[in-house]
């Protein structure tokens, strides 16, 4: 079969993304349109340039850079209509979108009122297939406290759209026991818990994510391949790894855990973790910063080998390792 024959097909089905930060999920074009109305003109070249860098740090500076621009509730709301309107044309009917409610407190703004413009912005989108989930995520260099302050404002918004709790950012910045308290805080809350781990951090990450942490889905988790036990783990317990080859590819996530200078993307462990038996959910992490789509990454997943029947298992995962019984009922 071609590899479009193959493209088209998966491209038909219909889709669940459960590994989606809004942050970074800001076209260019909407970037323009955010620092206008804080009086800065930018051109879509200025953006790309901007959204260009070759390793985590520079990712993490960019991120930072663009979220300076989110001051005002409607400024989430320009931003989330613009990412529904973007997983449409990707046939996603169901996301869990991860929202970076610690820079929002670090901002000193009120998530209750973003979250709320938020809301207002997708519900409209229900009507046309797509229906959100949202995720409250902690910057791990941000420290315990700040943790604990992202799980009291979900509590504050008291919303059955939140799903779950969980933590970005620097892996290698704080010890994961530290945490402890805010997971377990969300635990009491009844909100589901995962972490990004084994990104840029070893497998150890990841033990310590399910360990410690009680995560149900690890973000990344790549570094699983080093450890063969690990591996084992993951497949008996059935823990999902988010797996986002694109931004692996962007950040040097994936070169730094092949320890090889130019890697290509033929070479991501994808293949050998879903081989192993562990649940795989494919992601775009941050679309727009990674110059990706869904629709690319079933297209990284076929260049690496994979089978068709094997991307429309992996199709399916993304609807049984959704959080929600929305999710895991929505396929159409
Ligand atoms: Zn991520």
């Amino acid at each position: 079969m071609t590899s479009s024959l193959l493209s088209s097909r998966i491209a038909s089905l219909p889709k669940a993304e459960l590994h989606l930060h809004l942050e970074g999920s800001i076209q260019p074009a909407t970037v323009c349109a955010l620092t206008a109305q804080h009086g800065v003109v930018m051109t879509e070249e200025e953006v790309r340039w901007r959204y260009a860098y070759r390793d985590f740090p520079g990712f993490i500076e960019a991120f930072k850079w663009v979220t300076s621009f989110l001051r005002e509730p409607e400024d989430y709301a320009l931003i989330a209509r613009d990412l529904g309107e973007h997983l449409l044309t990707q046939n996603v009917v169901y996301a869990e979108v991860t929202l970076s409610i610690g820079v929002m407190l670090l901002r000193k703004q009120q998530p209750e009122a973003n979250f709320e413009a938020i809301l207002r912005a997708t519900k409209p989108l229900e009507s046309r297939g797509l229906r959100f989930r949202w995720i409250f995520d902690a910057a791990r260099q941000f420290g315990a406290d700040a943790a604990l302050e992202v799980v009291e404002s979900a509590r504050r918004c008291d919303s059955k759209e939140i799903l779950a709790f969980g933590m970005g950012g620097d892996e290698l910045s704080i010890p994961t026991e530290a945490f402890r308290p805010a997971y377990e805080k969300a635990a009491e809350l009844g909100l589901h818990r995962l972490t990004h781990a084994g990104e840029v951090g070893g497998p150890e990450k990841i033990r310590e994510a399910i360990d410690l942490l009680g995560a149900e889905r690890i973000g990344h988790g790549i570094a699983a391949i080093h450890d063969p036990a690990l591996m084992d783990l993951l497949a008996e317990r059935r823990i999902p790894l988010e797996v986002c080859p694109g931004s692996n590819l962007k950040t040097g996530a994936l070169a730094l855990q092949l320890q090889e200078e130019a890697v290509r993307i033929e070479k991501h462990p994808l293949p050998k973790l879903l081989h192993h038996g562990i649940p795989i959910v494919l992601s775009t992490d941050d679309p727009a910063m990674f110059h990706t789509t869904l629709h690319a990454e079933y297209e990284n997943a076929a260049r690496m080998g994979l089978l068709e029947a094997e991307l429309a298992r992996i199709v399916e995962m993304g609807f049984q390792y959704a959080f929600s019984s929305a999710g895991q009922t929505h396929r159409s």
